[in-house]
């Protein structure tokens, strides 16, 4: 008998030994999950919950899925969707373009509060996949920092599906390699501290690399 409980404990147990002490956040990928799936995954001990689809969100929300744990989001958020993403989640990992980042800051500005976010790295550089390319992260953390409205807080990435698990390895490294270089040059208004990358089937991969957040759907409300 599948169990959410349990799913969530095995991924703790596994996230702690990949981690070696180090703190890893897990956030629970409930995207097509109902709100009794998702509370049970709070109940059962995840540190954040993270959705996709701004409408699903919403009508979620409203039925008080997500209490008790910050909510984020990690879908491509469309321009016109941004009004109903910004200062009701604690953290954005899918900001994917400095149009994206410009709206963003704006609407939080119009609010008077600053949205966290992540910037989504295409770090196969994957023509189907938006984010920013690995040679543009730098010039996009610059942006971010000079936004008003918004902080910085890190780097998110999905590595191409299908690949060997050598290649997920490299790009998990690439990843860590783009976070140490930001998070070295100090930007003013920016405050790096997580990388958001690994989910249900290489999550130990990505926290061995340098990952302290993972988000992780199949492996604890099983497929979708
Ligand atoms: C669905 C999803 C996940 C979780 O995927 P699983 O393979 O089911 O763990 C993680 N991140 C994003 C952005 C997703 O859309």
């Amino acid at each position: 008998m599948f169990s959410i409980a349990d799913n969530v404990k095995a991924v703790r147990e596994k996230t702690e030994q990949a981690a070696e002490g180090r703190e890893i956040c897990l956030l629970a990928a409930s995207k097509t999950k109902g709100p009794e799936l998702i509370r049970e995954a709070i109940r059962a001990g995840v540190d954040a919950v993270g959705e996709n689809r701004v409408n699903e969100m919403t009508e979620k929300a409203a039925l008080g899925a997500y209490e008790g744990v910050p909510l984020h989001f990690i879908g491509r958020l469309q321009k016109n969707k941004v009004k109903f993403v910004v200062g009701r989640v604690e953290l954005i990992h899918s900001v994917d373009s400095p149009e994206l980042l410009q709206l963003i800051g704006r609407k939080a500005v119009q609010l008077g509060i600053v949205q966290d976010i992540l910037l989504e790295i295409n770090i196969g550089r994957e023509e189907s996949k938006g984010g920013f390319s690995p040679e543009q992260t730098e010039q996009a953390v610059g942006l971010a920092a000079a936004t008003e409205g918004v902080r910085l807080l890190g780097l998110m990435a999905i590595p191409p599906v299908g690949d060997v698990f050598s290649e997920k390895y490299t790009y998990f490294d690439e990843m860590y390699k783009l976070y140490v270089d930001i998070r070295a040059k100090k930007y003013d208004n920016t405050f790096i501290n997580v990388l958001s990358m690994g989910m249900s089937g290489d999550y130990t991969q990505a926290i061995k690399a340098g990952s302290n957040m993972v988000r992780i759907g199949s492996a604890i409300f099983g497929s979708r």
